[in-house]
Parts: structure tokens; sequence; C-alpha cells
């Protein structure tokens, strides 16, 4: 028979992505004993209109170039190929669809992403597809997820990762500043920063 793949699926705007991220991944991959992770950069985030974010193709190239030395790590186009709003439960759908019953899926993300997604709409359909990770910085209260996502019979897992002390908002906010990025984010992700000039003109709304 063959064996059933465990693959996570890392869900993020990844604007830009950074060690804090690539550091979850791998931690997710030997904490929950997966085969590979799989990069999922956002197409058109739902709910970002209080910011412009980055075009999906930079978002993606940076991607690759971050996980590219990493075998276990891939980056799909997926959501960015996917015309339309990017909701998760559209994307989970689709890879069930695709991979049938040989896969358990993992989907990785933020503890506040996560939060929202469960909070919006398809969770029913959402739910049986994965389990969730999410991750967060230490101290992060889970007290919301205690009283009503654990209660509701959820796949949710919760992993700790001091690493998200770095974070997307604060990376745009330093190029902007002029401040140094150097050794939060791997080097040729802030070499294609630089040479495409992302994040120099404002527009730092948060996250
Ligand atoms: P976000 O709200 O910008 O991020 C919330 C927090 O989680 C931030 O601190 C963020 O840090 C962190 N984070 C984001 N992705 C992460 C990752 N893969 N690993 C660890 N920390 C992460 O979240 P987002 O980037 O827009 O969305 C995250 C995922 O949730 C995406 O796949 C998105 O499509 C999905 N999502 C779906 C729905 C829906 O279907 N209705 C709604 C919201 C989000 P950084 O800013 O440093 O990344």
């Amino acid at each position: 028979m063959r064996k059933q793949q465990r693959i996570g699926i890392m869900g993020g705007t990844f604007d830009p992505i950074h060690y804090g991220h690539l550091v979850t991944a791998e931690e997710a991959l030997v904490q929950f004993n997966l085969d590979s992770v799989v990069f999922m950069p956002t197409g058109r985030p739902v709910r970002k209109t209080h910011r412009v974010v980055t075009p999906a193709e930079d978002r993606y190239l940076m991607t690759v170039i971050a996980t590219a030395s990493n075998p276990d790590f891939s980056v799909s186009r997926m959501e960015i190929d996917r015309p339309g709003p990017t909701y998760t439960v559209d994307t989970m759908l689709q890879l069930r669809e695709t991979l049938g019953a040989n896969a358990e899926l993992y989907f990785i993300t933020g503890a506040d992403a996560v939060w929202e997604i469960l909070t919006w709409k398809d969770t029913e359909r959402l739910r049986d597809t994965c389990t969730f990770i999410a991750a967060t910085r230490p101290g992060y209260d889970l007290g919301k997820f205690r009283e009503e996502g654990l209660a509701e019979g959820l796949e949710l897992e919760f992993m700790e990762v001091p690493a998200l002390a770095i974070s997307s908002t604060d990376i745009r906010a330093r190029v902007m500043q002029r401040r140094p990025i150097r050794y939060l984010l791997p080097e040729a992700v802030a070499s294609y920063i630089a040479k495409n000039r992302l994040y120099k003109d404002g527009d730092d709304g948060a996250a």
C-alpha cells in the first residue's frame, strides 16, 4: 500500500518572506513529521484593503528565491493564478481534489490569520480538508481559540516560534526608513527588494 503523504501548506502574503516564515515551515516539518512543505503565496488577499499589497509575481519570486536551497520546500502558483479574491477554503478543496485521499494536509500560518479563516465563511467545508497549524510568537494569548475554536472540535494545533519576532510589516517599514534589513531575511531576497525598489515609497500600513 502506498504511504500516506503528509504535506504542509504554508499560507501567507509573504510581503516579503523572512526568516520567521522559514523557521516556522522547518519547525512544522519536523514537529509534525511532514514529508514536504509547499509555500502558497496569497493571490489577492481578501481583507488587505488598508494598504497596497506588492504584486503577486514579486511575492512569488521572493518566495522561490528564499526556499530554493531546501529540498523539502517548494512553492505553488495555485492562489496566484486563480482569478478573484483568495479564500483558503478554495485552495484546500482544490488540493484535496488533486491529491485525493492519499495525502494528509496541514495548513500552516500565523495564529491571527487562522482565527480569521476559521471565523469566516465556509468553515464547515474547510474543516474536513486539513489540520490547521497556528504559529504564534511566545506569549501569544490563546484564550479566544480555547473558548471557541477547540470547543468546536477543529483539528487545530499551535506552535510557538520565537523567530516570528521578525515581521513583514517591520521589514517594509525599515526599507522605507532606510534602516537595515540584513539578517532578517535571506540575502538574495534583500537583493531582490533593492533591485526592484520594493517598499521604498511608503504605504507601510500594518499587516
Ligand atoms: P496576516 O493577517 O497578514 O498575518 C497575521 C499574522 O500572521 C502576522 O503576524 C503575520 O506575520 C503572520 N503570518 C502570516 N503568514 C504566516 C506564516 N505562513 N507563518 C507564520 N506566520 C505568518 O496573514 P496573511 O499573510 O494575510 O494570511 C495568511 C494566510 O491566511 C494566507 O494563506 C491567506 O490567504 C490566509 N487567509 C485566508 C482568509 C480567508 O480564506 N478568508 C482570510 C485571511 C487569511 P507577517 O506579516 O510577518 O507574515
